[in-house]
């Protein structure tokens, strides 16, 4: 059985600094990329808001380079999902694809989050058939066609956006009176001219012969002049939020009641000592690349630390 000083989960902004920051330490730190290489980043369209990118970035560009630079300092990256973990033993136990088990003095975690669904029936139904929650995935299959994005932060005006420069029509729908985006966000959907938001609807469910062909809303749900709507669409983008990926580690360590792993503020430490959270899986508030990135930074100094005093 393989022994690591330093293991990483994860490969977003999060677990590819920790790697760096773990292998410039000598700590010969392995990292499992887990189901999506680059980590939920790779799912966006140009990140504009990372600092020393003045122009914006392709985020594939962007985690090939921290990938790169992990690896330029000794740090291996390696393909596969962590699918179980021992804290409660020492040195913790890992096991890989439910097969490969591997020991760790220290680990750091960098699941981060994925998107959440609706939970409507019809979702599932159609899920790969017009049903995505990534629109520059999915976009080049709704080219010249009509499409939805659920969904009024930043995330939803991003692939509104994103869709609108492919698609001939994108709905928004927003489930409140006003969209929660950044400024900048909501006024480049506003001018957006084949973007029409539709304020203050749900979605009760989606239709269609074998693929989606049109969704049926409600507007103003409760409310006195409650009405039903129906549009014609080819493609359901959601864009409602996360949920954390912490599930195999719950138990032994501490979330919330989202999931969202507890730290030590500011500080990247858990309930176990030894174990360390960065990014957006213990991050409900902030979620940015560069958070996650500062967040990753100090987990491998302070795994470094624990390191010292075994
Ligand atoms: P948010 O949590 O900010 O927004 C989720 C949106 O989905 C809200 O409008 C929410 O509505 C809506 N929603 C949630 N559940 C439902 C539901 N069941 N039915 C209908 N609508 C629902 O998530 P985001 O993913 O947009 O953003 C997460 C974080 O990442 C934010 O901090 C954001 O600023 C950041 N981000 C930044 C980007 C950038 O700077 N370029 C790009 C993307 C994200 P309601 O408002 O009613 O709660």
């Amino acid at each position: 059985m393989q022994h690591v000083k330093c293991l990483i989960i994860g490969s977003g902004p999060a677990g590819y600094t920790a790697a760096i920051y773990a292998s410039r330490a000598n700590l010969q730190p392995i990292l499992y990329e887990g189901p999506q290489a680059g980590g939920q980043l790779t799912t966006t369209t140009e990140v504009e808001n990372f600092p020393g990118y003045p122009d914006g970035v392709e985020p594939f560009q962007m985690m090939d380079d921290m990938r790169k630079q992990a690896e330029r300092f000794g740090a291996e990256i390696r393909s596969g999902i962590v699918t179980r973990v021992d804290f409660s033993l020492s040195p913790k136990h890992v096991w890989v694809e439910d097969t490969e088990e591997l020991t760790a003095d220290t680990v750091i975690i960098a699941t981060g989050a994925s998107a959440k669904y609706l939970g409507l029936p019809s979702e599932k139904e159609y899920k790969g058939k017009g049903v995505s929650a990534c629109a520059t995935c999915d976009g080049f299959f709704y080219r010249r066609k009509t499409v939805a994005v659920v969904g009024g932060g930043d995330t939803a005006c991003e692939e509104a956006l994103y869709l609108s420069g492919l698609c001939l029509k994108v709905y928004l729908i927003v489930r409140k009176p006003y969209l929660r985006a950044s400024e900048i966000m909501q006024k480049r959907v506003r001018e957006a001219e084949n973007i029409e938001i539709l304020f203050e609807h749900n979605t009760l469910q989606l239709t269609g012969e074998g693929k989606v062909q049109g969704a049926d809303l409600i507007y103003r749900k409760g409310e006195a002049d409650e009405s039903l709507r129906h549009i014609d669409i080819d493609g359901f983008f959601l864009a409602i939020g996360h949920h954390p990926n912490s599930d195999i580690f719950k138990e032994y360590i501490a979330t919330d009641e989202q999931g969202y792993i507890i730290t030590r503020p500011g500080t990247p430490l858990t309930n176990v000592a030894g174990v360390f959270a960065a990014g957006d899986v213990a991050d409900p508030h902030y979620r940015q690349a560069i958070t996650a990135a500062a967040s990753g930074c100090k987990a491998a100094i302070e795994a470094e630390k624990y390191l010292k005093t075994l």
